[in-house]
């Protein structure tokens, strides 16, 4: 069976992390979720107080990174392989609000799109991977079997990633969660550096109006016929 790399990406909150896990579970993959660990970045700059109110010291970032060490792991009890920054896992800090309020100006330095990208295409290199993010089927595997760019009805999109965080426990507004991942779409689609575009040769998948199951059966036909299956 061919080992073919497989490129998810698209718009915040698409769903592309569940569509990826699903597909490298089904085919024997390895998954790799990009935007953890530009999440884990962010989370380093917090910790490190890297930013006076929302404005991000682009420097003192910069001059660290050579000392972050980003990783992911498998989680023996869920089964689920997890972000890690310098050996401490730090999944579940890398989802909550403070964390994706300030992301997008994180990812936009190049100096951490270059660490991250040479992390992603070492862990890709031997294909039989599924990776998600934004800047996959663009820069990351150009050459990717198969590229996937995933969008949804804002409203749509916001509804289900409320849901989800206040099914964890968080104490967030849908308007919030709105305004966040309208912001997020807009400084990823605008950056210099790999702004978030769909690649001349991927499918476009709009999910406002499929289920999860619909949507895994067509996409895991098209990743079987680029198999050659
Ligand atoms: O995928 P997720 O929504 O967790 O990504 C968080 C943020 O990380 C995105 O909004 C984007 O700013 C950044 N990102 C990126 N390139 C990727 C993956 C994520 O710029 N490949």
């Amino acid at each position: 069976m061919k080992k073919i790399t497989i490129a998810v990406d698209g718009h915040s909150s698409t769903g592309k992390s569940t569509l990826a896990k699903q597909l490298a579970k089904r085919l024997d993959f390895i998954y790799v979720d990009t935007g953890a660990m530009y999440r884990a970045v962010t989370y380093f700059a917090l910790q490190h107080d890297f930013f006076a109110a929302q404005k991000l010291n682009q420097e003192k970032l910069i001059q660290q990174l050579d000392d972050m060490a980003i990783s992911f792991q498998l989680n023996e009890k869920n089964k689920q392989s997890e972000v890690h920054l310098n050996q401490i896992n730090v999944e579940k800090h890398i989802r909550k609000m403070e964390v994706s309020e300030r992301v997008s100006s994180v990812a936009q330095l190049p100096e951490v799109r270059n660490k991250l990208v040479n992390i992603q295409q070492e862990l890709g290199k031997k294909g039989g991977i599924v990776m998600d993010g934004r800047d996959i089927g663009t820069v990351v595997f150009p050459k990717a079997e198969l590229k996937l760019f995933m969008t949804a009805n804002a409203q749509i999109r916001a509804q289900r990633r409320f849901e989800e965080l206040t099914q964890k426990g968080d104490e967030i507004s849908f308007e919030q969660v709105y305004k966040n991942l309208k912001e997020r779409d807009e400084i990823d689609s605008n950056r210099t550096h790999s702004p978030l575009k769909q690649a001349d040769d991927a499918v476009l998948i709009d999910n406002s109006n499929l289920s999860l199951n619909e949507q895994f059966q067509m996409i895991l036909a098209l990743a079987k016929c680029r198999q050659g299956k």
